[in-house]
């Protein structure tokens, strides 16, 4: 039998990797990155001498291919990206859907498998420390650039569930600036007295909190909450800080 092991990798902190994906990663035949480079450094920290091969979402077909060849071929291969979870919003996801279609004969004789080997996410790790509601929410990953946006922050400030996406730093003070115009400052010009931030008025017209969570695990982590407004008069005074890793949550309260 063989597997793709699809393993969740630090998103800063080198250190928070579990003991099945350090294992997994020393017994894998071939280790599949998205930048052979990062993943030498959690290698390195970690004594791994594990074969690697970069595998992104440009690869060609004649690489999954490959890939697929080595399964057959009982090798053991595990699935990495440069930071946390493979597939969320990083390349992996393809290459798992492919090989679940091109062996799902293998898979269903239980001769190959395909099995997650969980751990860091940026996405729950920001959930986790915001102390938003998140019994449910939605994730929409990295914002479209162009098309659709306008659009989407309408839905963001509309939306009656916790939103969370992923921002770069090149655009997160556009954002939050966007993020005030759409809901904070109609509300303020709009209704005199809204009571607490987070509480639901009629119609579509609702105060939002913002929780940006930057650079989470690494030295620098912080989480900066409030108003859209105040996230970005915050940044405005600290623009040292308008660097790294960002996740955005939009909560209701
Ligand atoms: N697969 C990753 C995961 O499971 O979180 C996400 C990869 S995506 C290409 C990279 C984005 O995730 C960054 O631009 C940032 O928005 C977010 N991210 C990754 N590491 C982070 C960190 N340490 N702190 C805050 N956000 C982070």
């Amino acid at each position: 039998m063989s597997t793709l092991s699809v393993i969740a990798t630090p998103i800063g902190n080198l250190e928070d990797i579990t003991l099945r994906a350090l294992e997994t990663l020393k017994k894998s035949d071939l280790v599949l990155c998205e930048d052979t480079r990062v993943t030498k450094k959690l290698f390195s920290r970690h004594s791994i001498a594990s074969r690697t091969l970069s595998y992104h979402a440009h690869s060609k077909l004649s690489r999954t291919e490959e890939v697929i060849q080595l399964l057959k071929e009982g090798k053991n291969i595990a699935l990495v990206s440069d930071a946390g979870t493979p597939g969320i919003s990083d390349p992996g996801s393809e290459l798992v859907r492919h090989i679940r279609e091109s062996l799902m004969t293998e898979i269903a004789a239980g001769t190959i498998k395909i099995e997650a080997i969980p751990g860091p996410s940026a996405l729950t790790a920001a959930l986790s420390i915001a102390g938003v509601p998140c019994a449910d929410f939605i994730f929409l990953g990295f914002l479209p650039h162009k098309k659709g946006r306008q659009t989407l922050f309408k839905e963001i400030a509309d939306s009656e569930r916790t939103v969370v996406f992923y921002e770069s730093p090149h655009r997160i003070m556009k954002t939050l600036e966007v993020l005030g115009k759409e809901e904070g400052e109609k509300l303020r010009e709009g209704i005199p007295d809204l009571g607490a931030v987070g509480q639901r008025q009629s119609g579509n017209t609702f105060t939002k909190r913002v929780t940006v969570c930057r650079e989470l695990t690494k030295i620098f982590e912080e989480v900066v909450s409030g108003t859209p407004k105040e996230v970005l008069d915050y940044f405005n005074s600290h623009p040292d800080k308008v660097r790294g890793e960002f996740v955005v949550i939009v909560s209701d309260k």
